[in-house]
């Protein structure tokens, strides 16, 4: 087990040496009983190791002392964390049990010590599902004691520093779980050294060769990129002096993750990113200032730049939940290049950099630092238990940062189901089994009652309801996201319609016998010409669900074995009532029956729109058949939809637009904006020139400087109305521009 060529003299004297090191790093343990913990703990780790060596052919425990001096120096955690850090592998590897921690030392430690056993005995999986619900079962063990995953992530910094002496598959599995949950977790936590470091280091694992080119060419593109940063900050410094403040400038360019991230997967070449850097200001200064001299730099900053205003970012007067403090602004380079400058004190560059490592060093008064570090403690225990709202952007956030497309959801006996993002219960239902899915009425989601159509979130526990009497409709066909369920209610639709067709086939058999005609295809085709039917399918499904009637044929000769219809009646439509002069004004710009599917089968039918709500494309409409008018088109926010909807829900038709770029809409726009010579002049060009609108009217009125227009546009849809709206907005001195919801306003 033991080298032979080993000084085993000399390697006690190292591991006293790196103990002592350990110690003068915990600063947060200064008490004689904190010491005497350390020592205690130290002393068992080193006696349980003392026969284990690493794969390196070092002594084991020089991994423990590690362990801990990064959860002391790196994660600024307690003396707690540093004997658990000490023991984090005795009670897996050795014979010392739960009971000897908690007996020498008390129960806190056992607790941590067993998280961290258990930890570490689901670390073996296959696939990535497996891969997060180990996460999972490593995220509730959590809410005992948030040390565990702080000395787990010590732990794992450590493992990736030496990772070299292990073999290559063992390499690569430890590096992709290490970008899968451990560097998010980092992030999430506020530790961002940590986190930059653990992703390097599990590139460098990966993918090699890329990572060397990278590390290579940042070291030739070095010298250009200190020389503009030399420069650029000129000026800055200068007057920074001059304003006698305190500072350190640093130029800090992307980690070797973020860049590898840039070139792979988006394919931008590293010549385009290697001087994307932020420049970093770090001012020396009093906590009671901190604040205003921070905004003092900002000024000075851009003094000398442009700043672009919406990528001012204050995290001073409103700090990050991870604690993050700082002041960023992004400034154009008289080279016309985009530059970050972060500004912040040294105390919050220290904290963004280390999380809580830092915050031992700026003790209030008012705040010891044993309960800063519970609240800190505390804060993380909320983000990874309050099931609300944090813990699932947390879980989303990091467990799905390299699975983005996939969200993890459980059967109510807990059995893991991957699904792709945007999920609905409906698509669940149709992965447990299809039959469940055609029979789905609800789910209840997180024991809470859903519709069928609700999205699904990582973690989400799903139970699905089903009726006997339930079947697939078309519209379900909307809500699912899943190649496999849409396919399968296509099927079941199929299915149906072909019996439905069975059903109205007899129908027009039986209507055929009485009518003395043969059942063969001249006759049936007739039919279909007559009814307006794509083909004989579609004609009995309609005689079967009765939107055809039988019994009411008319408007026929009967010759021979043959039935002929008369071409001058059109039976079944009704013809519509006389247009009102703002139905007609609509209707010209549209054509008919051209833009709508209305009604269950969606087929087209002549409506007309609405004039209380004017609907075009994109919007939410449904068909309301009127007295004499036939069937209007109101939009689902319209004001007098709520009351058509629940008073006359039988006379209300399902209504969906159809892709048509070529119909056009007619819309108004209402505006507001300062008087200004020429603002009617810009608005008329974007809307002709720029945008190619047609405008059919426009009115303005001007009033002690301000003024009010309206116009009447032609669009194709509401994307194209929208796009239209932003453009107008961005013209100087318009303020509002607003959709004229009825003919009236
Ligand atoms: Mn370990």
């Amino acid at each position: 087990m033991i080298p032979a060529d080993i000084d085993l003299e000399e390697e006690k004297r190292e591991i006293l040496r790196r103990y002592r090191a350990l110690l003068r790093v915990c600063h947060r343990s200064k008490s004689r009983a904190d010491r005497m913990r350390i020592r205690k703990a130290f002393e068992l780790s080193a006696e349980a190791h003392k026969d284990m060596r690493r794969k390196s052919g070092e002594p084991y425990i020089y991994h423990p002392i590690a362990v801990a001096k990064i959860a002391a120096e790196e994660i600024g955690l307690d003396t707690t964390s540093i004997v658990c850090a000490l023991l984090h592998d005795t009670v897996e590897d050795t014979e010392i049990t739960l009971d000897d921690i908690q007996n020498l030392f008390g129960k806190r430690e056992r607790t941590i010590i067993d998280g961290l056993t258990k930890i570490s005995g689901v670390s073996n999986y296959e696939s990535a599902s497996d891969q997060a619900e180990n996460f999972r079962k490593m995220l509730l063990t959590l809410s005992d004691d948030v040390r565990v995953i702080l000395v787990k992530l010590a732990d794992r910094l450590h493992n990736m520093r030496t990772l070299d002496h292990m073999k290559r598959e063992k390499q690569l599995k430890i590096a992709s779980e290490t970008l899968f949950m451990y560097a998010p977790l980092a992030h999430r936590l506020g530790l961002y050294n940590i986190k930059t470091e653990l992703e390097d280091l599990a590139l460098k694992y990966k993918d090699p060769e890329t990572f060397e080119e990278i590390v290579s060419k940042l070291q030739k593109t070095q010298a250009v990129r200190t020389r503009f940063i030399n420069a650029f900050t000129l000026p800055i410094r200068r007057a920074l002096d001059k304003a006698g403040l305190k500072y350190d400038i640093k130029g800090r360019t992307k980690s070797i993750y973020s860049i590898w991230n840039k070139i792979v997967k988006k394919g931008v070449p590293f010549e385009e990113i290697y001087d994307v850097f932020a420049i970093r200001i770090i001012l020396d200064t009093q906590t009671e200032t901190e604040k205003s001299d921070c905004w003092r730099v900002y000024s000075i900053v851009t003094d000398f730049y442009q700043p672009s205003p919406e990528r001012l970012r204050d995290w001073i007067s409103i700090p990050k939940s991870s604690g993050y403090e700082s002041l960023h602004t992004t400034v154009m380079s008289p080279t016309g290049k985009w530059v970050e400058v972060q500004i912040r004190s040294v105390r919050m560059d220290e904290i963004a950099e280390k999380g809580f490592a830092a915050h031992w060093k700026y003790k209030d008064a008012a705040e010891s630092p044993e309960s800063k570090l519970d609240r800190w403690l505390s804060q993380v225990r909320d983000v990874l238990e309050n099931p609300e709202d944090n813990a699932i952007d947390f879980i989303d956030n990091f467990k799905l940062s390299l699975f983005s497309e996939e969200i993890y959801v459980f059967t109510p006996n807990g059995d893991l189901k991957t699904l792709p993002v945007g999920a609905t219960a409906l698509d669940f239902a149709f992965h447990i089994h299809s039959q469940i899915g055609s029979q789905c009425i609800g789910a209840k989601v997180n024991y809470k009652l859903v519709p069928l159509s609700h999205k699904l979130r990582s973690g989400d526990q799903v139970e699905i309801l089903t009726s006997k009497k339930q079947h697939p409709k078309e519209d379900w066909l909307n809500i699912v996201v899943t190649a496999s369920a849409r396919h399968k209610i296509r099927d079941a639709l199929r299915e149906e319609k072909k019996l439905i067709a069975e059903e109205g086939k007899e129908m027009l058999k039986r209507k055929f016998n009485a009518l003395k005609i043969d059942f063969l295809s001249k006759n049936i085709d007739e039919f279909v010409k007559h009814f307006e039917s794509i083909n004989a399918t579609n004609l009995y499904v309609r005689i079967a669900k009765g939107s055809i009637d039988l019994t009411r044929l008319k408007g026929y000769a009967i010759d021979g074995a043959r039935i002929r219809f008369e071409k001058e009646e059109l039976p079944e439509r009704k013809s519509v009532a006389p247009e009102t002069s703002a139905d007609k004004k609509v209707l010209t710009t549209q054509g008919k029956g051209e833009a709508l599917l209305i009604g269950d089968e969606q087929q087209k039918v002549d409506y007309n729109l609405a004039s209380c709500c004017n609907p075009i494309p994109g919007d939410e409409v449904f068909g309301f058949i009127t007295v004499n008018e036939g069937i209007k088109i109101h939009r689902t926010n319209c004001p007098n939809a709520q009351e058509l909807l629940s008073k006359y829900a039988y006379r209300v038709m399902k209504a969906r637009w159809r892709n048509a770029e070529t119909v056009q809409f007619e819309v108004g726009l209402k505006f507001s904006g300062i008087d200004d010579v020429g603002i009617v002049q810009n608005i008329t060009n974007i809307i002709s020139t720029d945008m190619n609108v047609n405008m059919r009217a426009i009115s303005f009125e001007a009033n002690h400087g301000i003024f009010q227009g309206k116009v009447i546009v032609l669009v194709h849809d509401t994307k194209h109305l929208s796009a239209l709206t932003e453009k107008l907005k961005a013209i100087d001195g318009v303020l509002t521009v607003d959709r004229i919801e009825s003919e009236f306003e």
